[in-house]
């Protein structure tokens, strides 16, 4: 693949949250190949490093790992110091930290007659708690992850932001209500911010994966004990015209051009990556 058309990437300074996850190390690769100097941070600070380490090497490009915490202002303010003493100040920054839980996931997708005595597997025994940390991880990681980093761009007007959203932001899927909803939320507040920082020449963009295996969506996907599909994950797969989940690579390409001069006039959209999940009604 070819990943040096969008040249005007080359030399600038971009952050990542949840850069050591499985969509987030494509990412990074695909910054670093395109000569974006990248600093990782996820909460898993060990594994930053290491990811970080293994890119530079085998792409050339200069990556750092930072341990911080998007949902604590005070833990990312120190990590853009560290960012802005070792890379300069911030060009880009990609929010992908984010990802659902057991813990705010329904057992039932419906309500029906056999689960009208067994209501703590609903909605209604949701565990509130769960629900907070799904919708805080995905929503509030990403608005107080830009209120710290997007600062540079403004200040030195010029910038794109690129906040990782998903199908579930169209139309929510079953059982997973706290992902879904911070997930639309994240389109609004695409579009909203896309508005805010127009003037400061702050592009602001989302892309929307389809189905990517990955940790947090296996025990979803694939039967523990078969390792075979699950009934959601064969439902999936046949809502998927191209048939297939996706793989983190298939990421990389819109990723570079929404952030590259290359789209220029495009902010406040939320592109699809998905096989055709979301255009195919099922008839
Ligand atoms: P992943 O679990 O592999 O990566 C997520 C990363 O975020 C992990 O490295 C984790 O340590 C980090 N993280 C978690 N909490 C954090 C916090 N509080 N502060 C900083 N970092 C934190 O997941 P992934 O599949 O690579 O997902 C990346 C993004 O893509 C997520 O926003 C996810 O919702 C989205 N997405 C994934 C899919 C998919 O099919 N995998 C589909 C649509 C959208």
């Amino acid at each position: 693949m070819d990943h040096t058309f969008p040249d005007d990437l080359k030399g600038k300074c971009c952050v990542i949250t949840g850069g050591a996850g499985v969509i987030g190390c494509a990412l990074v690769e695909a910054l670093a190949r395109a000569g974006v100097k990248t600093g990782i941070i996820d909460l898993n600070g060990e594994l930053a490093i290491c990811k970080a380490k293994e890119i530079a090497d085998s792409t050339g490009g200069k990556v750092i790992g930072i341990a911080a915490n998007v949902l604590e202002k005070a833990s990312l303010f120190e990590a853009k110091k560290t960012i802005n003493d070792a890379l300069g100040p911030v060009d880009l920054l990609i929010n992908a930290a984010g990802g659902n839980s057991p813990k705010a996931t329904t057992g039932a997708e419906f309500i029906d007659g056999a689960d009208i005595d067994h209501l703590e597997r609903t909605f209604f025994g949701l565990d509130l708690e769960g629900f907070r940390t799904v919708f805080d991880l995905n929503f509030m990681g990403t608005l107080l992850t830009t209120m710290v980093f997007a600062r540079d761009m403004v200040e030195r007007n010029g910038g794109a932001i690129l906040n990782i959203s998903s199908m579930n932001s169209f139309r929510p899927l079953t059982r997973i209500p706290a992902y879904s909803a911070a997930k639309a939320s994240i389109n609004n507040f695409t579009a909203w911010l896309a508005v805010h920082l127009a003037r400061r020449s702050v592009r602001v963009n989302a892309i929307a994966p389809g189905f990517f295996l990955t940790e947090q969506n296996r025990f979803l996907l694939y039967e523990k004990e078969s390792g075979s599909l699950s009934p959601r994950g064969r439902k999936i797969i046949n809502a998927t015209p191209m048939q297939r989940f996706g793989t983190p690579d298939e990421l990389q390409d819109a990723t570079l051009f929404l952030l590259s001069n290359r789209s220029k006039f495009i902010t406040g959209t939320v592109l699809p990556i998905d096989g055709g999940f979301s255009a195919y009604s099922g008839v």
